[in-house]
Protein backbone atom coordinates (compact mmCIF):
# COMPACT_ATOMS: atom_id res chain seq x y z
CA UNK A 1 0.00 0.00 0.00
CA UNK A 2 1.58 3.31 -1.20
CA UNK A 3 1.86 6.03 1.90
CA UNK A 4 -0.96 8.61 0.47
CA UNK A 5 -3.62 5.56 -0.98
CA UNK A 6 -7.29 7.06 -0.09
CA UNK A 7 -5.97 10.56 0.42
CA UNK A 8 -7.46 13.68 -1.76
CA UNK A 9 -5.22 16.31 -1.91
CA UNK A 10 -5.59 19.97 -3.30
CA UNK A 11 -2.03 21.72 -4.83
CA UNK A 12 -2.47 25.49 -5.66
CA UNK A 13 0.12 26.21 -8.78
CA UNK A 14 0.03 22.46 -9.77
CA UNK A 15 -0.02 22.67 -13.14
CA UNK A 16 4.21 22.97 -13.74
CA UNK A 17 6.98 23.78 -11.55
CA UNK A 18 7.48 23.12 -8.06
CA UNK A 19 3.63 22.59 -8.05
CA UNK A 20 4.08 20.41 -11.00
CA UNK A 21 6.48 18.00 -9.32
CA UNK A 22 4.43 17.72 -6.30
CA UNK A 23 1.02 16.76 -7.83
CA UNK A 24 3.28 13.74 -9.95
CA UNK A 25 4.92 12.59 -6.42
CA UNK A 26 1.50 13.01 -4.53
CA UNK A 27 -0.23 11.25 -7.58
CA UNK A 28 2.42 8.45 -7.33
CA UNK A 29 2.03 7.75 -4.10
CA UNK A 30 -1.77 6.69 -4.91
CA UNK A 31 -3.51 10.39 -3.88
CA UNK A 32 -6.66 11.55 -5.59
CA UNK A 33 -4.57 15.32 -6.21
CA UNK A 34 -6.90 17.70 -7.33
CA UNK A 35 -4.65 20.33 -9.66
CA UNK A 36 -5.86 23.94 -9.08
CA UNK A 37 -4.44 26.56 -11.23
CA UNK A 38 -5.14 29.28 -13.57
CA UNK A 39 -3.27 27.80 -16.57
CA UNK A 40 -5.79 25.90 -17.80
CA UNK A 41 -4.39 24.06 -20.65
CA UNK A 42 -1.24 22.86 -18.95
CA UNK A 43 -3.23 21.82 -15.69
CA UNK A 44 -5.23 19.65 -17.98
CA UNK A 45 -2.66 18.36 -19.92
CA UNK A 46 -0.86 17.35 -16.45
CA UNK A 47 -4.30 15.41 -15.16
CA UNK A 48 -4.45 14.03 -18.08
CA UNK A 49 -1.07 12.58 -18.48
CA UNK A 50 -1.20 11.23 -15.08
CA UNK A 51 -4.73 9.68 -15.29
CA UNK A 52 -2.74 7.74 -18.57
CA UNK A 53 -0.75 6.26 -16.46
CA UNK A 54 -3.19 5.02 -14.44
CA UNK A 55 -3.27 7.17 -11.42
CA UNK A 56 -5.93 10.02 -10.17
CA UNK A 57 -5.56 13.63 -10.94
CA UNK A 58 -8.07 15.84 -12.54
CA UNK A 59 -7.96 20.09 -12.88
CA UNK A 60 -9.76 22.56 -11.80
CA UNK A 61 -9.60 26.00 -12.74
CA UNK A 62 -8.57 28.37 -9.16
CA UNK A 63 -7.46 31.82 -8.81
CA UNK A 64 -6.15 31.49 -5.18
CA UNK A 65 -6.82 35.43 -4.56
CA UNK A 66 -10.78 34.53 -5.05
CA UNK A 67 -12.30 33.64 -1.63
CA UNK A 68 -15.70 32.46 -3.75
CA UNK A 69 -13.24 30.03 -5.93
CA UNK A 70 -11.97 28.43 -2.48
CA UNK A 71 -15.27 27.87 -1.38
CA UNK A 72 -16.37 25.99 -4.51
CA UNK A 73 -13.29 24.14 -5.36
CA UNK A 74 -13.42 22.82 -1.35
CA UNK A 75 -17.21 22.15 -1.89
CA UNK A 76 -16.28 20.19 -5.02
CA UNK A 77 -13.56 18.32 -3.23
CA UNK A 78 -15.91 16.73 0.45
CA UNK A 79 -19.30 16.33 -2.60
CA UNK A 80 -17.59 14.15 -5.35
CA UNK A 81 -14.68 12.64 -3.37
CA UNK A 82 -15.78 12.62 0.80
CA UNK A 83 -12.85 14.40 2.66
CA UNK A 84 -9.76 16.16 2.00
CA UNK A 85 -6.59 15.20 3.78
CA UNK A 86 -3.73 17.42 1.91
CA UNK A 87 -3.83 21.04 1.05
CA UNK A 88 -0.51 22.33 -0.21
CA UNK A 89 -0.49 26.30 -1.10
CA UNK A 90 2.70 26.24 -4.25
CA UNK A 91 1.07 28.69 -6.39
CA UNK A 92 3.14 31.98 -6.30
CA UNK A 93 4.72 34.70 -7.68
CA UNK A 94 8.04 36.77 -8.01
CA UNK A 95 8.66 40.20 -8.58
CA UNK A 96 13.10 41.12 -8.06
CA UNK A 97 12.87 44.04 -7.65
CA UNK A 98 14.27 46.58 -4.85
CA UNK A 99 12.28 48.39 -2.55
CA UNK A 100 13.37 52.14 -4.25
CA UNK A 101 12.23 50.70 -7.91
CA UNK A 102 8.98 48.88 -6.32
CA UNK A 103 5.63 50.44 -6.28
CA UNK A 104 3.45 49.25 -3.47
CA UNK A 105 0.72 47.60 -6.64
CA UNK A 106 3.58 45.70 -6.76
CA UNK A 107 3.29 44.71 -3.20
CA UNK A 108 0.06 44.12 -2.96
CA UNK A 109 -0.01 42.37 -6.30
CA UNK A 110 2.92 39.63 -4.60
CA UNK A 111 1.53 39.17 -1.13
CA UNK A 112 -2.31 38.63 -2.83
CA UNK A 113 -0.80 35.49 -4.50
CA UNK A 114 1.75 34.74 -1.93
CA UNK A 115 -0.07 35.62 1.50
CA UNK A 116 -3.66 36.00 0.89
CA UNK A 117 -3.76 32.53 -1.18
CA UNK A 118 -2.88 30.69 1.34
CA UNK A 119 -4.74 32.42 3.95
CA UNK A 120 -7.71 32.08 1.93
CA UNK A 121 -7.00 28.01 1.09
CA UNK A 122 -6.50 27.21 4.74
CA UNK A 123 -9.47 29.12 5.43
CA UNK A 124 -11.64 27.09 3.37
CA UNK A 125 -9.42 23.85 4.18
CA UNK A 126 -9.20 23.74 7.53
CA UNK A 127 -13.42 23.37 8.33
CA UNK A 128 -13.43 20.44 5.36
CA UNK A 129 -10.03 18.77 7.34
CA UNK A 130 -11.93 18.82 10.45
CA UNK A 131 -14.99 16.73 8.88
CA UNK A 132 -12.39 14.32 7.28
CA UNK A 133 -11.02 13.70 10.74
CA UNK A 134 -7.50 15.96 9.89
CA UNK A 135 -5.14 16.78 7.68
CA UNK A 136 -1.91 18.06 6.18
CA UNK A 137 -1.24 21.26 4.80
CA UNK A 138 2.29 22.22 3.71
CA UNK A 139 2.70 25.79 2.55
CA UNK A 140 5.32 26.27 -0.05
CA UNK A 141 8.07 29.28 1.47
CA UNK A 142 10.98 29.78 0.18
CA UNK A 143 14.59 30.03 1.39
CA UNK A 144 14.56 33.96 1.17
CA UNK A 145 12.50 33.93 4.46
CA UNK A 146 16.79 33.22 6.12
CA UNK A 147 18.75 34.70 3.22
CA UNK A 148 17.83 38.44 1.60
CA UNK A 149 19.07 40.20 -1.65
CA UNK A 150 18.18 43.71 -2.34
CA UNK A 151 15.81 42.26 -5.12
CA UNK A 152 14.04 40.04 -2.65
CA UNK A 153 12.18 43.08 -1.05
CA UNK A 154 8.48 42.28 -1.61
CA UNK A 155 8.75 38.30 -2.50
CA UNK A 156 10.93 37.78 0.66
CA UNK A 157 8.07 39.64 2.58
CA UNK A 158 5.61 37.57 1.54
CA UNK A 159 7.50 34.28 2.20
CA UNK A 160 8.26 35.30 5.87
CA UNK A 161 4.91 36.19 6.45
CA UNK A 162 3.72 32.92 5.18
CA UNK A 163 6.39 31.11 7.20
CA UNK A 164 4.82 33.20 10.17
CA UNK A 165 1.36 32.46 9.08
CA UNK A 166 1.86 28.70 9.01
CA UNK A 167 3.10 28.64 12.78
CA UNK A 168 0.63 30.15 13.97
CA UNK A 169 -2.33 27.67 12.21
CA UNK A 170 -0.57 25.21 13.25
CA UNK A 171 -0.26 26.10 16.91
CA UNK A 172 -4.01 26.79 16.98
CA UNK A 173 -5.00 23.39 15.11
CA UNK A 174 -3.19 21.61 17.20
CA UNK A 175 -4.07 23.25 20.25
CA UNK A 176 -7.71 23.27 19.37
CA UNK A 177 -7.16 19.27 18.79
CA UNK A 178 -8.17 19.14 15.43
CA UNK A 179 -5.32 16.70 14.31
CA UNK A 180 -4.53 18.83 11.50
CA UNK A 181 -0.82 19.56 10.83
CA UNK A 182 0.72 22.67 9.20
CA UNK A 183 4.19 22.86 8.03
CA UNK A 184 6.32 25.23 5.62
CA UNK A 185 8.78 24.44 2.88
CA UNK A 186 11.34 26.53 1.76
CA UNK A 187 12.85 25.68 -1.75
CA UNK A 188 16.12 26.82 -2.87
CA UNK A 189 17.03 27.52 -6.19
CA UNK A 190 14.97 25.35 -8.44
CA UNK A 191 15.23 25.14 -12.33
CA UNK A 192 11.81 26.25 -13.31
CA UNK A 193 10.04 29.20 -14.87
CA UNK A 194 9.66 31.44 -11.99
CA UNK A 195 13.27 31.38 -11.77
CA UNK A 196 14.65 31.42 -15.12
CA UNK A 197 11.56 33.64 -16.92
CA UNK A 198 10.72 30.94 -19.24
CA UNK A 199 11.06 31.40 -23.26
CA UNK A 200 13.77 28.82 -22.75
CA UNK A 201 16.24 31.05 -20.92
CA UNK A 202 18.50 28.67 -19.27
CA UNK A 203 18.75 29.43 -15.48
CA UNK A 204 22.48 29.88 -15.22
CA UNK A 205 22.73 32.24 -18.16
CA UNK A 206 21.14 35.23 -15.59
CA UNK A 207 24.16 36.41 -13.69
CA UNK A 208 22.43 36.82 -10.62
CA UNK A 209 21.24 33.70 -10.37
CA UNK A 210 24.22 31.92 -11.57
CA UNK A 211 26.36 33.97 -8.58
CA UNK A 212 23.81 32.18 -6.10
CA UNK A 213 24.16 28.76 -7.90
CA UNK A 214 27.96 29.22 -7.81
CA UNK A 215 27.46 29.41 -3.90
CA UNK A 216 25.57 26.29 -2.95
CA UNK A 217 27.18 23.62 -1.16
CA UNK A 218 25.85 21.18 -3.22
CA UNK A 219 27.12 22.72 -6.40
CA UNK A 220 23.75 22.41 -8.22
CA UNK A 221 20.26 23.82 -8.28
CA UNK A 222 17.43 21.49 -7.33
CA UNK A 223 15.58 19.34 -9.24
CA UNK A 224 11.54 19.83 -9.02
CA UNK A 225 11.07 16.03 -8.28
CA UNK A 226 13.36 16.17 -5.23
CA UNK A 227 10.80 18.73 -3.78
CA UNK A 228 8.06 16.77 -4.34
CA UNK A 229 9.33 14.14 -2.44
CA UNK A 230 9.98 16.29 0.61
CA UNK A 231 6.28 17.30 -0.14
CA UNK A 232 5.11 14.14 0.05
CA UNK A 233 6.78 13.07 3.05
CA UNK A 234 5.11 16.31 5.00
CA UNK A 235 1.60 15.26 3.50
CA UNK A 236 2.26 11.65 5.27
CA UNK A 237 2.02 10.17 8.51
CA UNK A 238 5.51 9.46 7.72
CA UNK A 239 6.11 12.80 9.40
CA UNK A 240 2.77 12.56 11.88
CA UNK A 241 4.83 14.16 14.82
CA UNK A 242 5.72 17.33 12.57
CA UNK A 243 4.01 20.58 13.09
CA UNK A 244 4.82 24.51 12.79
CA UNK A 245 7.94 23.40 11.13
CA UNK A 246 10.08 25.11 8.44
CA UNK A 247 12.13 22.23 6.20
CA UNK A 248 14.69 23.57 3.63
CA UNK A 249 15.30 21.86 0.78
CA UNK A 250 18.26 23.93 -0.83
CA UNK A 251 21.50 22.43 -1.11
CA UNK A 252 22.81 23.63 2.72
CA UNK A 253 22.83 27.12 0.37
CA UNK A 254 20.88 29.35 3.38
CA UNK A 255 23.60 28.77 6.23
CA UNK A 256 26.55 30.26 3.72
CA UNK A 257 27.75 33.49 3.80
CA UNK A 258 28.26 35.30 0.11
CA UNK A 259 27.37 38.33 0.87
CA UNK A 260 30.90 40.08 -0.16
CA UNK A 261 30.36 38.43 -3.94
CA UNK A 262 30.42 41.18 -6.12
CA UNK A 263 27.98 39.52 -8.89
CA UNK A 264 25.61 39.39 -6.28
CA UNK A 265 26.11 43.20 -6.03
CA UNK A 266 22.96 44.96 -7.89
P1 LIG B 1 6.30 28.63 -11.56
O1 LIG B 1 6.15 30.05 -11.97
O2 LIG B 1 6.92 27.67 -12.49
O3 LIG B 1 4.89 28.04 -11.12
C1 LIG B 1 3.97 28.79 -10.37
C2 LIG B 1 2.59 28.24 -10.61
O4 LIG B 1 1.64 29.03 -9.86
C3 LIG B 1 2.18 28.35 -12.10
O5 LIG B 1 1.57 27.14 -12.51
C4 LIG B 1 1.19 29.51 -12.09
O6 LIG B 1 0.23 29.44 -13.13
C5 LIG B 1 0.56 29.36 -10.70
N1 LIG B 1 -0.08 30.59 -10.27
C6 LIG B 1 0.42 31.86 -10.30
N2 LIG B 1 -0.50 32.74 -9.86
C7 LIG B 1 -1.61 32.00 -9.52
C8 LIG B 1 -2.89 32.34 -9.02
N3 LIG B 1 -3.24 33.62 -8.76
N4 LIG B 1 -3.77 31.34 -8.77
C9 LIG B 1 -3.44 30.05 -9.05
N5 LIG B 1 -2.25 29.68 -9.54
C10 LIG B 1 -1.35 30.65 -9.78
O7 LIG B 1 7.10 28.71 -10.18
P2 LIG B 1 7.78 27.57 -9.28
O8 LIG B 1 9.22 27.82 -9.27
O9 LIG B 1 7.26 26.24 -9.60
O10 LIG B 1 7.24 28.05 -7.85
C11 LIG B 1 6.33 27.29 -7.05
C12 LIG B 1 6.42 27.79 -5.62
O11 LIG B 1 7.76 27.55 -5.13
C13 LIG B 1 6.17 29.29 -5.46
O12 LIG B 1 5.43 29.54 -4.30
C14 LIG B 1 7.57 29.85 -5.35
O13 LIG B 1 7.57 31.07 -4.64
C15 LIG B 1 8.27 28.75 -4.59
N6 LIG B 1 9.73 28.76 -4.74
C16 LIG B 1 10.34 28.49 -5.93
C17 LIG B 1 11.72 28.50 -6.02
C18 LIG B 1 12.46 28.19 -7.29
O14 LIG B 1 13.69 28.26 -7.31
N7 LIG B 1 11.81 27.81 -8.35
C19 LIG B 1 12.49 28.78 -4.88
C20 LIG B 1 11.85 29.07 -3.69
C21 LIG B 1 10.46 29.04 -3.62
Amino acid sequence: MARLDKKVAIVTGGARGLGGATVDALAEEGATVLIADIIDEAGEARAAALRGRGLTAEYHHLDVRDALAWAGLVDTAMRKHGHLDILVNNAGINISITIEDATVEQLRDVIDVNLVGPFLGMKAAIPAMRQSGGGSIINIASNSTQMVLPLTSLYGATKSGLANLTKSTAVHCAQRGYNIRVNSVHPGAHETEMLTGGEGTRATDIPQVKALIDAIPMGRMGQPNELGKVVAFLASDDSSYMTASELFSDGGLTVVSFGADPALRH
